[in-house]
Parts: C-alpha cells; structure tokens; sequence
C-alpha cells in the first residue's frame, strides 16, 4: 500500500439512517475511512453505535443513505458477501461459534472471503503466527477459550476473509487489562498493514492514547462532535459523550 493511496477513502457512508420501525436509532451519518487509519466512534450506551454497524455491514436496513466501499456502491449488497468484497466485521459481544473449533471458527472466515480450499492452509498458518495462542488451541472448542481469547479469535476470523476494511464494535467489553492491551496491539498492527478500521470503543484514553486519528462522538443518534485525535482532550470527548445528559 502507497502512501498516496491511503489519502483517498477507501470506505463511505453518506447520510445513513437506520430505524427499528417508528424509532429511529440513526440519523444522517456521513463518514470516510482511508486505508491504514482509525477512526473511533464514542458515545455512552444506547446513542447508536452499535446500530450504525449493522446497518453499515447490512444487517439492518438502511431507512437512508449510501455505504461505497473501494468506489463501488454495496448499500443493498446482502451482508453475506460483503466478506468477499472486503468489508470486515468483529460484531459487538465476541460473536465466535462456541461448538466450532478455533480452526473451523477461522475456515469459516476463509470461506466468507472467497479464499480457496487449497490456500487454506496456508492462510491458517499466517493467522496463527500473527495469533499464537490461536495456534496453540486450533483443535478445541472456541466455547473453551478465555473471554479474550475468544475476542481474539472474531478478530482473527474477520481478517480471514481479508479485509481492507475493518468494523470493529467493543473489542475490550468485558476483558482483562492484559487483553485489552493485546487487543489494541492488534488493531494497531493491523492499521499499520493498511487495513482502515472504523473502532466503536467506550475507553476513550486509549482511544485518545495513540490508536484513533479520528475520534467521533455520537448521541442520541446522530454524529455531535468530530476532530482529529491530536486536537482532542480526554475531558473535551467526555464531555461530548455526557453533554445530553
Ligand atoms: P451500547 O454501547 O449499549 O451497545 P449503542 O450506542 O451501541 O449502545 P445501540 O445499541 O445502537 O446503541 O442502540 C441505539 C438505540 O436503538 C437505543 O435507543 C436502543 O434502545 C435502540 N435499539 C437497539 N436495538 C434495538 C432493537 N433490536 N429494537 C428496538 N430498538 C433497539
């Protein structure tokens, strides 16, 4: 990836709302992602964000808007083959299949991308080395993995399908410190392979601390304040979050 593609977006939403019937969650968001950058969504429970992601990976309807991915329009593609086309997704709740085993869990994301069966292996060993741990548990149940062990694993089954384009929802929900570290390590390595990430993250000092270039806050469903990460404060992004209060 040349520097001078990571200044075009690769991914945008324009004008997307999305609703639960009569209610509607999402008003009117418009964002790009360029390629080896991170952009943070924040916002304190319940503003959208999470239903922002589902609508953007085509889970839910959209009510408005436009969602282009690598200049194509993909707004009514059928979020099953948005994989193969390079939109990832590691959903909120560390979504893995608990019966599957770590290695089936991945081939499922081999498949998703369009990988062929005879470039499995191949593919299985890379995820492995970039994830020991997934290596070294390959044969059991994902359902026997730790919390973040699992988080790692929807991580690494969305790379598996060879996303240029990354949605990643509360990746640090519920883990240890240790894992929220590891789990920032890995989206930081990942940006730096040139993978655009849109990170629906609740820690904003980690967010601010180096991994966010742009940081969005959202309430009550629609976009309230967006910056460069370098031009905010903690308590400035705090303060958007909390500012319906
Ligand atoms: P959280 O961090 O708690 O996940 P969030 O910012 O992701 O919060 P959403 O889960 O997207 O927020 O919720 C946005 C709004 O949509 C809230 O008012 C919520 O109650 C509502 N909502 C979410 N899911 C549904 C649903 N399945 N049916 C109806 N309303 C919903």
């Amino acid at each position: 990836m040349t520097d001078d593609n990571r200044d075009e977006p690769i991914f945008s939403i324009d004008q997307v709302s999305v609703a639960y019937g009569d209610l509607v969650a999402v008003w009117d968001a418009s964002l790009e992602l360029r390629p080896g950058s991170v952009t943070a969504l924040v916002g304190r429970n319940g503003a959208g964000k999470t239903t922002l992601i589902s609508g953007v990976c085509g889970l839910l309807p959209l009510r408005a808007g436009t969602v282009r991915l690598k200049g194509d329009d993909i707004t009514t593609v059928p979020a099953y083959h948005r994989a193969a086309r390079g939109l990832g997704v590691v959903q909120e709740g560390k979504r893995v299949f608990r019966e599957l085993t770590v290695r089936e869990n991945l081939v499922l994301g081999l498949r998703a991308g369009g990988a062929r069966r005879s470039a499995f292996e191949g593919e299985l060993n890379a995820l492995y080395e970039r994830f020991p741990i997934l290596g070294e548990k390959r044969g059991q149940p994902a359902a026997a993995l730790s919390g973040g062990q699992q988080q790692l694993l929807a991580i690494a089954s969305a790379l598996a399908s060879k996303p240029v384009v990354l949605l990643v929802d509360e990746p640090s929900s519920g883990l240890a410190p240790v894992f929220v570290d590891l789990v920032f390590e890995t989206l930081e390595s990942l940006r730096d392979d040139g993978i655009a990430i849109l990170l629906v993250e609740q820690l904003v000092e980690q967010v601010l601390g180096g991994i966010a270039d742009e940081v969005i806050v959202m309430e009550r469903g629609r976009f309230t304040l967006r910056d460069a990460a370098k031009n905010l404060t903690v308590d400035q992004v705090a303060k958007g979050i909390y500012a319906g209060l």
